[in-house]
Formats: C-alpha cells, structure tokens, sequence
C-alpha cells in the first residue's frame, strides 16, 4: 500500500524516531509500504517519519527498484565507523524540488537490525554512504538542509515558506 510522503515543516520530520522493538506482521506491512512508496517516488531511500511513523526504521536501494533483490532493510541502525568526506547534489522525497551539495562522510559502517530482527552490518561508500547517512538523519530528526550553510539552508526554506504560503507545498 502506497503511503503518503510528508513533507519539510510536519513534526513527524523534526523529532527523533523511537527504537524498533517489536519485529511482528505489522512492522513488516509497514516495510512492505515503505518499499513500495519508496519505489513509487521514485526514490532511493525512505525512512518511517517520511511517512509519518516515528521509528527508527529505514529502507534503501540505489537502484529504486531496477534490480529488485537490492532493497536494504534497516532498523535502529548505528554508526560503527564514520570517515571521509564527500560533496555531492543531494536531495529528499520530503524536500521534493530542491537540492543542493552537501557533505558527507566518504565511508561508514552501519550495524542495525534487518526486517525480522537478525543482526547486520553494512558498509557503504559513495552514494550508499550518503544514502545511509542521510536515512539514519531522518530518525534524529534532521533534514539534509541542516547540513547545509546557514546561507544556502534560509535561501530553500524561504522558497519553500512563499510556497507554504501559496498553498502550493
Ligand atoms: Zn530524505
């Protein structure tokens, strides 16, 4: 079931997620529809408070679909390591019409929880990294405008503002 994906200015977006403790058919109908809004989009990655559910839940594949067995599924997912940096455009479902160059570490390693509660533990360079980056940001309620400068970050939230305003957002 296609779930609608809130937008910059909903609570859910501003306040951190709680843990995922119960890995029962309703967390996996929830995943189910998290996958499947998330290939609608289209987009690579979702997380729960996108679409209104405060968990610390998330799902990513970067090819949004195109080789179906790539879908990573993760719940209070962890920093385990954090290192480099990248520049790269980015972007967000919830932030839809906007992007900007933002940093990023250039590799992490993620432990979490996958759909049925087993460990895992996934490493990411390059867009994976940033994609799991910018996820876990989701579950502490932060945006990839508040990575950005102080300048770049009120030129969008002003457009954005005008368009609130319009009722055009
Ligand atoms: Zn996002």
């Amino acid at each position: 079931m296609l779930r609608p994906i809130v937008k910059y200015g909903t609570a859910s977006l501003q306040a951190p997620a709680q843990a995922v403790t119960t890995f029962d058919p309703s967390l996996h109908a929830l995943i189910d529809d998290m996958i499947e809004t998330m290939y609608a989009a289209p987009g690579i990655g979702l997380a729960a408070p996108q679409v209104g559910v405060p968990l610390r839940l998330c799902v990513i594949d970067l090819s949004s679909g195109a080789r179906g067995a790539d879908v990573i599924v993760l719940a209070n997912p962890e920093f385990v390591e954090r290192e480099g940096m990248q520049l790269e455009e980015e972007g967000c479902l919830s932030v839809p019409g906007f992007q900007a160059t933002c940093p990023r570490p250039a590799r992490v390693v993620v432990k979490g929880q996958g759909r049925d509660g087993q460990d895992v533990v996934v490493e990411g360079t390059g867009l994976f990294a940033r994609a799991l980056q910018h996820e876990i940001d989701h579950l502490d309620g932060r945006l990839f405008l508040d990575r950005l400068r102080s300048l770049q970050r009120d030129l969008i939230v002003r457009k954005i503002r005008k368009m609130q305003r319009q009722d055009r957002w």
